[in-house]
């Protein structure tokens, strides 16, 4: 068994079905232990033709065979049989059922963390933490109870036998168990550190493929086949080191209780054996009370067992529990106020921004207004601090009080919900789920019927696309939408977030990856069907924002220049310059086509 502040509840909570197990066990164990009376029955009989039932000595007959060893003995076998499904269904239900529970609870701790999270945790070690360690953790639940009931009720009850039996005997039996018992806790010790250092390998070896998964086109564009597979052919080796470490310990483990267990059995057929030459005991009585050692034998199995399941169980339980005990770095504060709806108002004043463990400032006393309704354009070089600003705005990370406004209150008084409820996004890298296109494209709303799925696709300019795939709307995308080309992916992306019509959208980068004359008309129809609505629209070509009714220029985390296209070109040397520039690229590039 193992216990933790997420674990203990369950006990609790499937309190009755591993009570009903419990006492299941019991039955079982206590007819478990009919057995060696049955032993010394059959071999005295066998032995001396007569047995003694209940203080009577009476010659060994058919009948007693029939009615005293064979009978007993059909329903020993029918009660175990019966009451070993009971508790096999009782513990290890309880621990699929308490293991669902956990699941979710991981899950939703997940689905609560900020950004940050996940850019400094990888997938793969995520993933680990919701297979393997679960799992483990899992184990050590419903085998755990059972293994800690199991080693303490027939251990007491075969030892209560034993005793009653022979006290010294029992005593001399249980020495080697006794140190079995500190040699374990030792053991145990080394084997949670052993298997730490081994989920931590295996989670670096999953980290490691689902990355190479992921970005298998470009390690074959780059023919770097090799270099992916000596260093995955390290981590593997790293991993088998850390497995076979563990597996040392455990076996060592295994080989002392093996060596203890053997010992005792030399100690109760030698001094035994003694007690039956003296004459205290008879054969039949010397089989019974080996009898119940081999009823002891599991439990003590058991309690090794439990102390390679409780060492493996603590570890995986530790790193579950640091998971969930992550703190959430974004979420509503106290003094939030009760804001059911956004307008669009948005107000950086003298904003000033560095991304949680970065030294340097990404934006820095950045001062702009977007009024409600308004297309504005940001525009600026990689790395400016564009997708800094979406960042803010959404709220994916915590700025200080008094420099970002919504609607004119201040974004930390705003509830993250309402917020988030009122904006939509076309985020950089236009995730796709492996669903069908209509999910994707309906992902942010409950209810649509198939026009407003249509009429957001055509607004995205890729309503013609669709129709040309198989299965049209109900075409299923391949993991992270590898079966749509770039642009059909980010128009995509787009339909999605028009499905929503939000207060403010923010498009980052949208539309990169489309040619020309469908970026005019997703443009035009955005024009349109956005109208009183705030647009923000992240871009690197003039050409995508300047028909727009402001635009922000960002140069180096600073806003340099905010107004018209043609306010900017007059006053801004710098966006004049980018101006120029992109037209003579674009010359250059007709005179190419040309
Ligand atoms: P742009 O969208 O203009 O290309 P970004 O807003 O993505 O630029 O980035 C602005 C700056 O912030 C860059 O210097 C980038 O390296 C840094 N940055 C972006 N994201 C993070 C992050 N999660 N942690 C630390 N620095 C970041």
């Amino acid at each position: 068994m193992i216990f933790g502040k997420y674990i203990n509840k369950y006990y609790l909570k499937y309190l009755f079905p591993l009570l009903l197990g419990i006492a299941a066990l019991f039955v079982v164990d206590r007819v478990q232990l009919i057995v060696p009376e049955l032993y010394r029955l059959t071999v005295n009989g066998l032995v001396y033709g007569q047995v003694e039932i209940d203080g009577v000595v009476r010659a060994f007959d058919m009948d007693i065979l029939l009615d005293n060893i064979c009978r007993p003995l059909l329903f020993v076998i029918l009660s175990l049989v019966i009451g070993r499904f009971a508790w096999r269904i009782c513990f290890f239900g309880s621990a699929v059922k308490m293991e669902t529970d956990l699941r979710s609870v991981m899950f939703d701790r997940c689905k609560e963390l900020s950004q940050q999270f996940y850019n400094e945790n990888k997938v793969g070690s995520l993933m680990s933490l919701f297979t393997n360690d679960l799992e483990t953790v899992q184990d050590c639940f419903g085998g755990g109870v059972l293994m800690t009931a199991d080693a303490a009720l027939l251990g007491v009850l075969a030892i209560y036998k034993m005793a009653r039996m022979n006290v010294w005997l029992t005593l001399f039996a249980l020495i080697p168990m006794i140190l079995l018992g500190s040699v374990g806790t030792v053991v145990g010790k080394t084997m949670t550190k052993r298997w730490d250092e081994r989920q931590e390998a295996f989670s670096k070896l999953s980290d490691f493929s689902q990355e190479s998964f992921s970005g298998i086109s470009v390690i074959k564009a780059f023919v770097r086949e090799t270099k992916e597979l000596m260093a995955f052919a390290w981590l593997n080796r790293h991993n088998e080191d850390a497995n076979v470490s563990y597996v040392r310990v455990s076996v060592l483990l295994n080989i002392l209780v093996t060596l203890f267990v053997e010992s005792v059995v030399c100690i109760i057929f030698g001094y035994g054996g003694y007690l039956v030459h003296a004459g205290v005991f008879d054969v039949g009585r010397l089989i019974e009370f080996s009898g119940y050692f081999t009823s002891v034998v599991w439990p003590i199995m058991a309690v090794a067992e439990l102390i390679d399941m409780r060492s493996r169980g603590k570890a995986s339980l530790q790193r579950i529990t640091d998971l969930i005990d992550t703190k959430v770095d974004v979420r509503d504060r106290e003094d939030v106020l009760d804001i059911k709806e956004i307008k669009g108002d948005i107000e950086f004043r003298d904003l000033t921004f560095t991304y949680p463990g970065s030294d340097v400032p990404s934006l820095h006393n950045v001062s702009f207004k977007i009024n409600a309704g308004e297309s504005v354009g940001v525009i600026g070089k990689t790395g400016s601090g564009k997708t800094t600003v979406a960042d803010l705005i959404l709220r994916q990370y915590n700025v200080d009080d008094g420099m970002l406004f919504i609607d004119g209150y201040d974004v930390n008084k705003i509830p993250i919900k309402t917020l988030r409820d009122y904006s939509a996004y076309v985020p950089q890298d236009n995730f796709l789920f492996s669903d069908t296109i209509e999910r994707n494209i309906a992902f942010a709303v409950d209810d649509y019927t198939d026009v407003q799925v249509r009429e957001a696709a055509s607004l995205a300019g890729v309503d013609g696309d669709i129709s040309e795939f198989p299965e049209k709307y109900k075409t299923v995308l391949g993991e992270r939408g590898v079966t749509v080309s770039g642009g059909q992916k980010q128009r995509i992306s787009i339909a999605r977030a028009l499905m929503k019509d939000a207060s403010i959208i923010i498009m980052d980068d949208a539309v990169s990856a489309v040619d020309t004359k469908t970026e005019d008309a997703i443009l035009n129809a955005l024009k349109n069907v956005r109208s009183g609505k705030t647009t923000i629209m992240i871009a690197h070509r003039v050409s995508t924002v300047e028909d727009m009714d402001k635009i922000i220029y960002v140069e180096d985390g600073t806003v340099t220049a905010v107004g018209t296209h043609e306010q900017l070109y007059e006053a801004c040397e710098s966006y004049r310059k980018t101006v120029e520039l992109q037209r003579l690229e674009d010359e250059r590039r007709e005179d190419i086509n040309a």
